[in-house]
């Protein structure tokens, strides 16, 4: 596969396409330290990044909070276009935008891209869907809300806590994880965004609780309205999850993988994953 890797960095005014084994930052690189820094990923199907510029909006919110300055659209695009050539048009991909503070002290932050296949079992959660199992984050639901220093809504580069909730679901041999406030309240997934299907209604819960917001969410809540079906930010619990007509997690580049079993027990879909699936489909 190494040969399917693209990395390209932002150095000295340019885009600038890097063997995939080869160092791109130092080692004081203040996202590889302290993970002091924003990330995008972003879907490759046919050559090209159809949701880009949704994904580079949620860019620019993140580096805001952080208080990282965005290189800004030029940028990104060139990092984009320089992993994208010759990407073959049938391997499905996953490009990864980061932004770091670099070295910090005023100097300027490190921008980069990296492109792989999606992996296979991404594409087998998608196709067949997930066991999920919810965890508790332990803060309480609209705390972060009114903490900026918790970084609430950004999609940072400390992933550690959503990567450790994901090792700890394979532990008790469950694919995902849906988080919980200290109150009990949904929130999202560690790199997804909670939906539900209840009284004919498409739901997630507000973005108030500090949860990111999903750039596959919003396209599918467009598209839904668009076609008749109604959507809502709705606080919600498990047990709102077991009473569900479907579950799914919702992501870029997994798209709406279906939720088959929840806290060890078996659901259904009641059939509206096709529906989802169909909506979600790139035009
Ligand atoms: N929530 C978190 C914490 C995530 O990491 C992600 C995906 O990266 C999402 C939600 C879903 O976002 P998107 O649909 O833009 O991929």
């Amino acid at each position: 596969m190494s040969d399917q890797r693209r990395v390209a960095v932002w150095r000295d005014g340019a885009a600038v396409a890097v063997p995939a084994d080869e160092p791109v930052v130092t080692a004081f690189d203040q996202g590889l330290g302290r993970g002091d820094g924003v990330f995008e990923s972003v879907a490759v199907a046919g050559g090209r990044t159809p949701h880009l510029d949704a994904h580079l909006a949620r860019m620019t919110r993140s580096a805001a909070v952080l208080e990282l300055a965005d290189p800004g659209r030029p940028v990104w695009c060139a990092l984009v276009d320089t992993v994208l050539a010759d990407w073959p048009a049938d391997v499905e991909g996953v490009c990864r935008l980061f932004l770091t503070r670099g070295l910090g002290d005023g100097l300027p932050p490190t921008a980069l891209a990296l492109l792989a296949p999606v992996p296979a079992e991404t594409v087998r959660q998608r196709n067949e869907g997930i066991s999920v199992v919810s965890l508790g984050l332990g803060v309480p639901v609209g705390f972060r809300a009114q903490a900026p220093w918790l970084l609430g809504g950004a999609k940072t580069l400390s992933y550690a806590v959503n990567m450790a909730a994901l090792r700890h679901a394979h532990s008790v041999g469950a694919d995902d994880v849906v988080l919980t406030s200290l109150e009990g309240q949904l929130l999202e997934g560690p790199t997804s965004t909670a939906v539900w299907a209840a009284g004919g209604t498409l739901h997630t819960p507000p973005l108030e609780t500090g949860i990111l917001p999903g750039t596959t969410v919003a396209r599918l809540f467009e598209r839904a309205a668009d076609d008749g079906w109604p959507t809502a930010y709705s606080p919600g619990t498990v047990a709102d999850l077991h009473a569900a007509d479907a579950v799914w997690l919702l992501s870029g580049v997994r798209l709406a993988a279906v939720v088959h079993t929840l806290d060890g027990v078996p659901r259904g879909d009641a059939g509206l994953t096709a529906r989802v699936r169909a909506l979600l489909a790139i035009p």
